[in-house]
This record gives structure tokens, C-alpha cells and sequence, in this order.
């Protein structure tokens, strides 16, 4: 595959400053510019993007700067014969991070303490409601770079790790390793479900009233997947009937969440608009892939994360 020209879409701006991921990719043999919908492609670019379009299919190879690629019609790729990368891989540190600070500040109350702050309310939470981390049960379901990267965290934290992948073979820090057809047994003795696997067939309402019910009515749901691996009104129920005791969302049915969604003051929601993975170098990491797969690509070499 010869590359010409890197075109850097201009939807790469819903995750980190155009300008910045231009210059990021600057420095190779290959001309790199910003490019709008109004461009057009041909066998000799690679675009960088955030969003599909269709004229993309076009070029000779695509890179989506998400790990999840569930927006693009893999299918119409293949037909093309038009290469697609993603970006598993790079999340390995920025989304367990995050993890961390939804399961802290359940456990410890945070967030609870920060929606009182504006009110300067010296009120305590009662007695029975903080915990530690120490000790507690983490189901990690899908144990690829995320779910590996909260798995390693947990453990170092004292937690007792379990984790859902499809080969059922074990994994580090990970004490026992369901296969998907055991998920309700994972989850039943887990005080935190975290959810790190892609959107699939497979996975999409993998989350459903059943599984939420077989949940600890002491648990939490912990979501930086995709919105659709929940089914969003079995979890507003279980969060109404307090069947389980909240959830964390990174991850949305419908992106912007709806402002009036009822999620938004739920008091046993933490929401974040999509922003686990977020780094002020997401732009470093996203060309260094490319970067790299640029070289593979000159020389011949079948390209890093292809999934068409
Ligand atoms: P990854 O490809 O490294 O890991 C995904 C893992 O899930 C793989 O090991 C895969 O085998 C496993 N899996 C697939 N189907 C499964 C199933 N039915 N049950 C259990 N495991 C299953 O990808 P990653 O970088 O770890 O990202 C995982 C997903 O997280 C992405 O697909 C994306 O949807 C989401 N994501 C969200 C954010 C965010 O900002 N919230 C950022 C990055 C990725």
C-alpha cells in the first residue's frame, strides 16, 4: 500500500484539537492536512478520522482514532477492499483511571459529598453507607487492553478481581475468568460490574433486567463500553427500585445524553459525557499508531489493529 497523504478529518475535533493532531503527524516523508466533508479521496490516502463517511471508502485505508468501531459498516470496507484500523490499545491507563475514580467515589462517597459542597452542607452520609475497596468483589467483563488495565488497578487495591472474557483462559490479576454464556454467575457476587467489552451482536442489551437483576442489590454498574450493552429502561428501573445500589456512565444510549434525560440528577448515577479516555495527549498516542502503521505499510507489512 503507498501512501501519498495523510487527510485528517475534521470530526477528529470531538476528541482532540485538530491542529494538534495535524502536527502530531507531521515529521514522515508523507504530507499530512486537515480535511472537511467537502474533500474527496482517492487509492493514495489515509484518513484519520473520528466519524464514518462514505466517500472515506474511497481511500486506501481509513484510521478510526476510537477503539470502538461499531459506527462503521465494516461489510462496506471489506467490499471496498479499503483498509480500517481502530484504536484499541492506547486506552490502557486513561479509561482504568477513570474506573478508579467511579468505584472510589462510590465507595467513599464523593460524589455524594461533592453535589452538597455548593450548599455548604456538612452533612455525613450515614453510617452504614461508606465502605473500602479493599476486599470487595470487581467483575471485569471483557479483558482486552481496558478491562486488563482496571483488572490491574483493582488488584493492586486489594480488590478480589473477577473477569468475563470469550476464551474463558485465565488472565493476570484476574482470580477466576468466566466465559460469556457464565455471565450472570460472574456478576452475582460482584460489588462492581464493569462493563469493557465492544458493542457486538453479541453484546448489544447484554445487560438486561434479568442480569441486572441477578445483581447484588448492593452493586454497582460501572459502563465505559457503549450505551447499548444496557438496556437503558431495565437499568432506570433497577436504579428506581433500588435493586441495585448505582451505576457509573461514560457511555450512552444517545450522545449528547438527553439534557432531559433522567439519568442527569439521578442521586445513584455518576454520568460523564464520554470522557474516560480522555487525555491532553490523545493526539501523541492516535500518531504514533498511525505513524506506525504508515511504516508497515511502505514495507509491505499487513497494518496494526486492522478489523477490514
Ligand atoms: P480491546 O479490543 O482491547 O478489548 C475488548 C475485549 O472485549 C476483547 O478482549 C474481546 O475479546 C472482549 N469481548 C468481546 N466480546 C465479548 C463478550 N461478549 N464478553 C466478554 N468479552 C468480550 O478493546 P479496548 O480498547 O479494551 O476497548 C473496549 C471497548 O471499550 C471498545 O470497543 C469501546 O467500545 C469501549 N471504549 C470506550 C471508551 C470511552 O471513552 N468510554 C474508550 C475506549 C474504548
Amino acid at each position: 500500500m503507498d501512501i501519498d497523504r495523510i487527510a485528517v478529518h475534521e470530526s477528529v475535533a470531538k476528541a482532540c484539537p485538530l491542529e494538534a493532531m495535524v502536527a502530531a503527524l507531521q515529521g514522515s516523508d508523507v504530507p499530512v492536512e486537515a480535511v472537511g466533508d467537502d474533500a474527496s479521496f482517492d487509492a493514495g490516502d489515509c484518513v484519520v478520522t473520528f466519524s464514518p463517511r462514505d466517500v472515506f471508502l474511497d481511500a486506501a485505508w481509513v484510521h478510526g482514532i476510537r477503539a470502538g468501531y461499531d459506527e462503521f459498516d465494516v461489510a462496506a470496507y471489506e467490499t471496498a477492499g479499503t483498509a480500517l484500523t481502530n484504536s484499541t490499545g492506547i486506552h490502557g491507563d486513561t479509561v482504568p483511571e477513570t474506573v478508579v475514580g467511579y468505584l472510589t467515589a462510590f465507595a467513599r462517597r464523593l460524589h455524594v459529598y461533592r453535589d452538597r459542597q455548593g450548599d455548604a452542607d456538612w452533612t455525613h452520609e450515614p453510617y452504614e453507607a461508606p465502605f473500602t475497596l479493599t476486599g470487595e468483589r470487581v467483575c471485569v467483563v471483557g479483558l482486552g487492553t481496558i478491562g486488563q488495565g482496571v483488572a490491574d488497578r483493582a488488584a493492586a487495591l486489594g480488590m478480589d478481581v473477577v473477569g468475563v472474557r470469550r476464551s474463558g483462559d485465565p488472565a493476570e490479576n484476574v482470580e477466576r475468568v468466566y466465559t460469556p454464556d457464565e455471565l450472570a454467575a460472574a456478576v452475582g457476587d460482584a460489588r462492581f460490574v464493569v462493563l469493557c467489552c465492544p458493542l457486538t451482536e453479541a453484546t448489544e442489551g447484554m445487560v438486561d433486567a434479568a442480569l441486572l437483576e441477578t445483581m447484588r442489590d448492593d452493586g454497582y454498574l460501572v459502563n465505559v463500553a457503549r450505551g447499548p450493552v444496557v438496556v437503558e429502561d431495565a437499568l432506570l428501573a433497577a436504579l428506581d427500585a433500588g435493586a441495585i445500589a448505582g451505576a457509573a456512565l461514560d457511555a450512552h444510549w444517545e450522545e449528547p445524553l438527553p439534557e432531559t434525560h433522567p439519568l442527569w440528577d439521578h442521586e445513584s448515577a455518576i454520568v460523564t459525557p464520554h470522557v474516560a479516555a480522555s487525555t491532553n495527549r490523545y493526539h501523541e498516542d492516535i500518531a504514533a499508531l498511525v505513524q506506525e502503521n504508515v511504516e508497515r505499510a511502505t514495507r509491505g507489512e499487513s497494518l496494526r489493529n486492522r478489523v477490514a
